[in-house]
């Protein structure tokens, strides 16, 4: 056609397009899985932006259909969603925009040709999945609010082509030009048992025409309604991979129906590794809120951001469907369901703490993110302390608060630490070699987050904490090593000396018990900023 123009896929989709094609598949069915969550996704997208834009309404009967055309080899699955504008189908099918796809491109690559399949099986490749089984793609969209509607078509092979099309509302119709090693996925039954299989939770009814007529496949009750007895471990899991876009098994489940002054059921995950994405995203929850089944918005900020790992869903009925943005922040319908989803959470964290194994993933993944909670809410500050773990100078692996005072020696009150950007060069920082041969335990810190919460937490059953660098410490109550006179008259000799040579730069030269084997140790005034935090404030210019 005369107003059609051919682009180049971005080299990375020609590369996983290219593993798709590529390997042969045992599950190849999970091409529809992809597409229908794609139509899902954009029909919450639809009905989400409506809120604001009424242009942009719903109709009451939004669905997902799906014509299989045997004779024409046709397969096409429409939905209602937001659809896509010429610049969407460009960044949306024509690269790959989300850093999570991206680095599963990679990991693709790096796998063995004959575990790809598997991988892709498991994970997904998302809309490319569609060229499994087809050796042409049609996508005709029409972006909700707007007229004009495009025409996206490729075979896969490294160009698209777009050109203007006709719809007569808004909306994406995606049609397959079936393979013929792929006939199955024409047949009404075939498709119907996969939608059961992969795709039943979806919210949207997911309707099929057999023999003319349009039949009913998924069952829609959404997953985290059902009684937890009926849902089986494959499909929390299958739901985890579609929420999230991880490709792991989660670490931990929280499925519970909270019943009393405020109603709501909620389906929790916490990764058992930290997603592809987790350092670019912003520091808010993005737990998503339901209201009878419906998506509301995922910016209700259910949990607070020291929480932000946990994914999932809350959905309550004890709000309107059309609750605005303004309305959300003002009930206190939301403010209920964020403390009970807190405490659940919170106690959830204690109970698996009691395995130090599985807790220690857990940590090694998102204990930065926890200790947060320290620096940033009095109200939870000593629970998250008491759920931290640390690395010592005494032992190898994590310790917690509780396990460093159960150490302690009689004659000690105050639980010493020291920060910088590694435990492993901590353990061996002349700071702490005073303490190590006097057999005092002290805590290795080396997150960021670690120069500022000690200050806030203070103390911990009622143990000061103390940082070693911050002035001359204590150590004379657990023995300080003896001193020979002629020790002390060298000394006595040395400090001017020093001072002379150090002038300025220095605010004070003195004599300490803190070290063994090191001459000599800088360190920050007591009551100043400790060195790692100055460091960090140098770092961002203050
Ligand atoms: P993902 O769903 O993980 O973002 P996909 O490859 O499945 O990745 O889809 C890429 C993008 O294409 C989606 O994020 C969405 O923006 C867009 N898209 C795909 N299918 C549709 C659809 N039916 N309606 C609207 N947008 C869609
Ligand atoms: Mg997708």
């Amino acid at each position: 056609t005369p107003n059609a123009e051919t682009r180049e896929f971005s080299a990375e989709v020609g590369r996983m397009l290219d593993l798709v094609v590529h390997s042969l598949y045992s599950e190849r069915e999970i091409f529809l899985r992809e597409l229908v969550a794609n139509a899902a996704d954009a029909t919450d997208r639809r009905r989400f932006e409506a809120l604001t834009d009424g242009a942009r309404a719903l109709p009451e009967d939004a669905k997902i259909h799906i014509n299989p055309d045997k004779d024409a080899r046709l397969l096409t699955i429409t939905d209602d969603g937001s659809g896509m504008t010429k610049e969407e189908l460009i960044n949306n099918l024509g690269t790959i925009a989300r850093s999570g796809t991206r680095a599963f491109g990679q990991q693709l690559e790096n796998a063995k040709p004959e575990d790809r399949p598997s991988l892709i099986g498991q994970f997904g490749v998302g809309f490319y999945a569609a060229f499994m089984v087809a050796d042409k793609v049609d996508v005709v969209s029409r972006r909700a609010g707007s007229d004009e509607a495009w025409r996206w078509t490729s075979d896969g092979r490294g160009s698209y082509t777009l050109e203007p099309a006709t719809r007569d509302k808004p909306g994406t119709d995606i049609t397959l030009h079936i393979k013929s090693d792929a006939e199955e996925f024409l047949d009404p039954t075939r498709l119907q048992t996969i939608i059961r299989k992969w795709s039943d939770n979806i919210a949207w009814p997911v309707t099929i025409l057999h023999d003319g007529k349009e039949e009913t496949a998924n069952e829609g009750k959404a997953l985290w309604l059902k009684p937890k007895s009926e849902v089986t471990e494959e499909q929390l899991e299958e739901f985890y991979r579609h929420l999230t876009h991880n490709f792991d098994k989660p670490w931990d489940t929280l499925h519970w129906r909270a019943e009393g002054t405020i109603e709501f059921a909620a389906l929790l995950f916490i990764p058992s590794m930290r997603p592809f994405e987790f350092a670019e995203q912003t520091r808010e929850s993005k737990l998503r809120l339901h209201v009878r089944r419906m998506f509301i918005t995922d910016e209700a900020e259910i949990l607070p951001p020291w929480l932000r790992f946990v994914q999932g869903v809350v959905d309550t009925e004890d709000l309107p469907l059309n609750v605005s943005r303004e309305m959300l922040q003002a009930t206190p319908v939301l403010a209920r369901i964020r403390k009970a989803v807190t405490s659940k959470v919170m106690g959830e964290l204690k109970t698996r703490a009691k395995d130090a194994e599985s807790y220690a993933e857990f940590w090694e993944n998102f204990g930065p993110v926890l200790k947060e909670g320290m620096w940033d809410d009095p109200a939870h500050r000593t629970e998250v302390a008491a759920l931290s773990r640390f690395r010592s100078s005494a032992i190898d692996g994590l310790i917690s608060l509780d396990d460093y005072i159960s150490r302690m020696k009689p004659e000690q009150d105050a639980i010493y630490y020291v920060t910088g950007d590694s435990a492993e060069v901590l353990a061996a920082s002349p700071q702490i070699e005073g303490f190590k041969a006097r057999g005092v335990e002290v805590l290795l810190l080396s997150d960021p987050v670690d120069s500022f919460w000690p200050e806030r937490l203070g103390t911990y059953e009622g143990k000061a904490l103390r940082n070693v660098a911050q002035g001359m410490t204590d150590l004379e109550k657990f023995g300080a090593p003896e001193e020979t006179s002629a020790e002390k008259a060298d000394m006595e000799a040395l400090i001017p000396a020093l001072k002379d040579a150090l002038g300025e730069d220095v605010s004070d030269i003195c004599a300490t018990d803190r070290l063994v084997s090191s001459a000599m140790v800088l360190s920050a005034p007591e009551g100043g900023p400790d060195l790692q935090l100055r460091k960090l404030l140098q770092r961002s210019g203050q």
